[in-house]
């Protein structure tokens, strides 16, 4: 990935599109780049990019909190495994080390996240992954908030670029 982002089309400046927080927000996450645990029978996941400004600047220090379903599918409402909010470096640059969410009923497969640049407002998001049969029937679903996903040794690695009003 390169530093510093591609602004190619009127698209690339577009800001992110925001979707529902949906019902299973906690406030207060752990700070943390690492949701993975020992022993859990799960699909190793990261998820990287960039935060950049809809002038196609990058964004230092944007905080990210994402928060997701576990390998069976089911949120920790009580507690915060699968949940956890980390900054982006000097470069807008943010990795997560996660794995790859279980399914529930109702919803395809994806990762709730907010996004907020220094003093900016906050993107709430969702993200997808390609070539999930439930996308199509999910209702919340928006292709243009699919992560490009590839495999890589033992998991998955997707990316996904957030772009944010300045
Ligand atoms: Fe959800």
């Amino acid at each position: 990935m390169t530093p510093t982002p591609a602004c190619a089309t009127e698209a690339d400046s577009q800001p992110t599109a925001a979707q529902t927080e949906g019902p299973y927000f906690t406030p207060d996450s752990p700070e943390r780049s690492n949701f993975r645990e020992d022993g859990a029978e799960s699909v190793p996941l990261v998820v990287s990019g960039l935060v950049y400004s809809t002038d196609c600047r990058p964004v230092p220090d944007a905080l990210i909190d994402v928060w997701h379903a576990d390998a069976a599918g089911e949120y920790d409402n009580r507690g915060y495994r699968m949940r956890g909010h980390f900054f982006t470096d000097a470069e807008g640059r943010y990795r997560l080390e996660t794995i790859v969410p279980g399914q529930y009923p109702g919803r395809t497969r994806h990762l709730h996240v907010k996004v907020q640049a220094p003093r900016g407002r906050v993107l709430t998001t969702q993200l997808y992954f390609p070539d999930e049969p439930a996308n199509s029937r999910d209702r919340i679903f928006h292709p243009e908030l699919t992560m490009a996903v590839s495999d890589s040794p033992g998991g998955k690695q997707a990316e996904f670029n957030f772009v944010v009003q300045a």
